[in-house]
Parts: C-alpha cells; structure tokens; sequence
C-alpha cells in the first residue's frame, strides 16, 4: 500500500492580520471578503467612512474579523497613522498589505491637466510607496510579510487617454521589483497583480461602447470578476505563494497573451 497521502490547496490565515487600501468598494471589498474568509483580521482602509463600515459589518456578520480606518492613501501622517492603529488592533502584527486603492483621470495627453496628472500619480504611486514603507518596519521584525500591488494591464500595454494611469501602473511594477529584492532576505515578498478589464464602478465608468471594444479583444469574451482578482490575492498572500517575489500576475482573460 502507498504512504503517499494526497492533499490540496488550502489557505488559512488565521492569526494573521491583513491591511487592504480602497476596501470600501469593488475589488478592495472583494479581497477582504476573501481575506476574512480565510481567517485573516482585516484591516478595510478608504476615505469613505460609511462605505467602510458596510463592509465591515458584512464581514463581522458573516462571523470574520474587521475594523474599518478611515485613510487618505497619499497623505505620509495618515498612512503611518492608520499603520500604528492596525498595530495596536491586533497583538502587535502586520502581515499582509494589500495596496489597491486607485483612481482614474482620463483624457488625452493635450487636455491633460497638472492636476489630473497628480492625483493619479499620488493615490496611485505615492500612496503604495508610503503603505509599503509604513509596514516594511513591522514585517522586518516578524521577519514575515506580503505585500500585493495592484497593477494593471495598462501599465503593461498603455492606453489611449490613460497616460497618467499607466505612467502610475508601470510605475509599480518596477517599485515592485525593486521592494521585492529589498526585502526578500526577510521573508517578505512583493508583487504585483494587473487586472485587465474588471467589472466594478471604475470600469463602468468607461461606458457601455469601450467595454463591448474592449470584449471583443478579450480571448475569454467576457470582463474578469473582482472574486477572481481576490482569489489571487488570496494566493499570493498565502504560504503556497512563499517563492514568488517581484512577480507581475496577469488576470485579463487573456488579453495581452
Ligand atoms: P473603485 O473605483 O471601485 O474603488 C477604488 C477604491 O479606492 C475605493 O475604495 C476608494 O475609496 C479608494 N480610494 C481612492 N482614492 C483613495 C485615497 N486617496 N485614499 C484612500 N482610498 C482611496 O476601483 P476598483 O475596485 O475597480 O479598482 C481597484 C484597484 O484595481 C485600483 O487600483 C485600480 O486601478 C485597479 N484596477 C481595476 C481594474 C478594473 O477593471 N476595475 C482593472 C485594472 C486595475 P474612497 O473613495 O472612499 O477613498
């Protein structure tokens, strides 16, 4: 008889206490759904306070662990407040960040303003940058973390009217690598996810035309769904996920292969 015994997948994070920016909504609300699903305390951070606490009290009903933080991402004393705060919430840990409030400000080159273009630079940008320093400190003592950055398919390829986007996008990714060297001796990874055309507010944003364009480049034919952005969330953010650093995961259905 074989003594090989066969197991699967399966991640638990319990004890572990997760930092998710722009989880009031879309797919900031989808990973920590997942997140607490897995056991994680979840720490949901977004500007909107009411809308926070709506996820919160669905995760706290559904029996997991959450505290809503209200946060501005591109403001240094916020972040390394809201950091202190999760500290203090839960024994001291910082496990998992996951760095995906963003924002859009679309328009041509030529009609772009200064104020278009830096606003996307620092919620998307500066505000991982500072998320990411902030928890670095606590991670290096656990000598433990992950830190996940939400990227996108338009850092990767550009996009008409996206310039600002996709300059703060493939911004991130080589902030990616870079932190992901840094820190690997720690046992700290960093990567990124790119989703591609995800249904949530902001791609229905784009309007009923661009997105059936944007169908017809997708080999799956359809949008991704902010549950399949969050099971790779959950992945990388698992043990399973301990030899992946300074990666880029693409989720676009195949768009850019
Ligand atoms: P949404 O517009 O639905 O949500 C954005 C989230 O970011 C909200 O929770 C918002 O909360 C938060 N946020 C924005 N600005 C700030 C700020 N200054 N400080 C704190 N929180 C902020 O976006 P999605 O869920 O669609 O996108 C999430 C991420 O995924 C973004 O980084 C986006 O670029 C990326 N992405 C999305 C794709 C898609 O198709 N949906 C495709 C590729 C990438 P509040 O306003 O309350 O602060």
């Amino acid at each position: 008889m074989s003594d090989v015994k066969l197991s699967s997948l399966r991640v638990d994070l319990k004890d572990q206490v997760a930092l998710i920016t722009g989880a009031s909504q879309g797919l900031g609300k989808a990973m920590a759904l997942r997140l607490a699903g897995a056991g994680a305390k979840v720490a949901c951070v977004a500007r909107s306070v009411d809308k926070l606490a709506e996820v919160v009290a669905t995760i706290r009903e559904a029996g997991g662990t959450a505290e809503a933080l209200a946060c501005d991402v591109t403001d240094s004393a916020s972040v390394d407040r809201t950091v202190e705060e999760v500290l203090k919430l839960w024994g001291d840990r910082l496990d998992i960040v996951v760095n995906n409030a963003g924002i859009t400000r679309d328009t041509l080159v030529p009609r772009m303003s200064d104020d278009d273009w830096d606003q996307v630079i620092a919620t998307n940008l500066r505000g991982t940058f500072l998320f990411t320093r902030a928890a670095t400190r606590p991670m290096m003592s656990q000598r433990r973390g992950r830190i996940i950055n939400i990227s996108s398919v338009s850092g990767l390829m550009g996009n008409p009217g996206q310039a600002n986007y996709s300059a703060s996008k493939a911004g991130l990714i080589g902030f990616t690598q870079t932190v992901a060297r840094e820190l690997a001796k720690r046992n700290i990874t960093v990567n990124c996810i790119a989703p591609g055309f995800i249904m949530t507010d902001m791609a229905a944003k784009l309007g009923e035309t661009i997105l059936g364009e944007a169908k017809k480049r997708i080999p799956a034919n359809r949008l991704g769904t902010a549950e399949e952005v969050a099971d790779c969330v959950l992945f990388l953010a698992s043990d399973a996920a301990a030899y992946i650093t300074g990666q880029v995961l693409v989720v676009d259905g195949g768009m850019t292969a």
